[in-house]
């Protein structure tokens, strides 16, 4: 294993704050993991996560196990780590802005068409290969204005000629979950199987440049661009995996978990070994635009009817809202079938408050689709 530190340019004044990269394997052979942990420095399972991964990955890299490179990025957001809100973890969004850590990557997609259009062929191998280092010359000359932006190109960089990214966050209180491209849903359903997810959400465009998207997303684009001339391939399987609520970090669950990636990995041939036969699959993909956020109409106490995995018909009350003030109660109704998959875990809701998210069949919304 080899261990990269990389300084960030400091925000003021002071020490610059640190990432650190761990790789596995050699990077002789052009294919490549990226797994980064904790890009929203509060959700905790994921760092825990990283940490049985990199033990395991240490064991396999001595073995000579590992086919091209792993590149494992054990705590993804030294900024958000360091926002300690009088007893409160702020990881989400960046405070000196209030922009989301995991939002404004660099999408490529119009900067490369003209860039690789004169050099493209028909040897689709060749095509990838072009386009890889088009998307490193581009991101090398990206000039961060801030210490934030630093980290963003710093991670899209070390991730941009993955041939798998796995971003790994959590949610509130939730069930295992997935988010990925539409055009690579079917290759995350073993992904899936493996790590038990209770809804798969897929979209092509969600708006405001995740991470995960905008490293997969440039590839259905151009492939869609140059359809008819020139044989683009879907070279980045990319995917958010949700490690259930926050406050879930438990060494039986990493182990669980950090065994399904890798067993992922076997299966797509970056790891030598044999491969597991897979579970059943718990769930389908649902479009996004079919994920139902339910809303609190005023504020009160939220009571929830009922728990992260539990299906809900059409019409049934998820939770109560209560008002103290003037005792009025609302039940907060799921509008469409489908699976609660995710909830906040304050218990307090003030008005327009996303309190929790099911994942339906029918199309219900559009526009920009992940919550803030
Ligand atoms: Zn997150």
């Amino acid at each position: 294993m080899r261990s990269v530190f990389h300084a960030l340019p400091p925000a003021g004044v002071g020490p610059a704050r640190q990432l650190r990269s761990l790789h596995f394997g050699a990077a002789a052979n052009g294919r490549k993991v990226y797994i980064q942990a904790s890009l929203h420095a509060d959700e905790v399972p994921a760092m825990l996560l990283a940490q049985h991964l990199r033990t395991k990955l240490e064991a396999l890299d001595a073995a000579g196990l590992i086919d091209g490179e792993i590149v494992l990025v054990p705590m993804a957001n030294p900024i958000g780590l360091a926002q300690d809100l009088q007893g409160s973890l702020f990881g989400r969004f960046d405070l000196s802005t209030g922009i989301n850590f995991n939002r404004q990557f660099k999408h490529l997609t119009q900067s490369l068409i003209p860039l690789v259009e004169p050099l493209l062929g028909q040897d689709e191998a060749a095509n990838t290969a072009l386009i890889r280092q088009a998307c490193r010359d581009l991101l090398d000359a990206w000039h961060p204005q801030t210490e934030t932006e630093a980290l963003k190109k710093l991670l899209q960089s070390l991730a941009q000629d993955a041939d798998i990214v796995l971003d790994l966050h959590c949610d509130n209180e939730a069930v295992m979950h997935l988010y990925t491209g539409t055009p690579l849903a079917e290759a995350c359903g073993p992904l899936a199987r493996l790590l038990g997810v209770q809804a798969l959400l897929v979209c092509k465009v969600s708006g405001d440049d995740p991470f995960d998207e905008t490293l997969s997303r440039i590839w259905w684009e151009l492939a869609e661009h140059f359809e008819g001339r020139y044989p683009v391939a879907h070279a980045c399987l990319a995917a958010t995996v949700e490690l259930r609520g926050e406050v879930q970090v438990e060494h039986g669950l990493a182990q669980q978990d950090s065994q399904a990636l890798l067993d992922f990995l076997r299966l797509r041939g970056h790891i030598d070994g044999p491969v597991p036969e897979l579970p059943a699959a718990l769930c389908e993909p649902t479009v996004l635009e079919a994920v139902e956020p339910i809303s609190a109409p005023h504020g009160g106490l939220l009571v929830f009817l009922k728990a992260p995995g539990e299906t809900v018909a059409a019409g049934e009350a998820i939770a109560e809202l209560i008002d103290p003030l003037s005792d009025h109660s609302t039940l907060l109704r799921a509008s469409v079938a489908g699976r609660l998959f995710a909830r906040v875990a304050r218990r307090y809701a003030s008005r327009g408050m996303r309190v929790a998210k099911i994942a339906g069949t029918v199309a219900l919304r559009s526009g920009k689709l992940l919550s803030m």
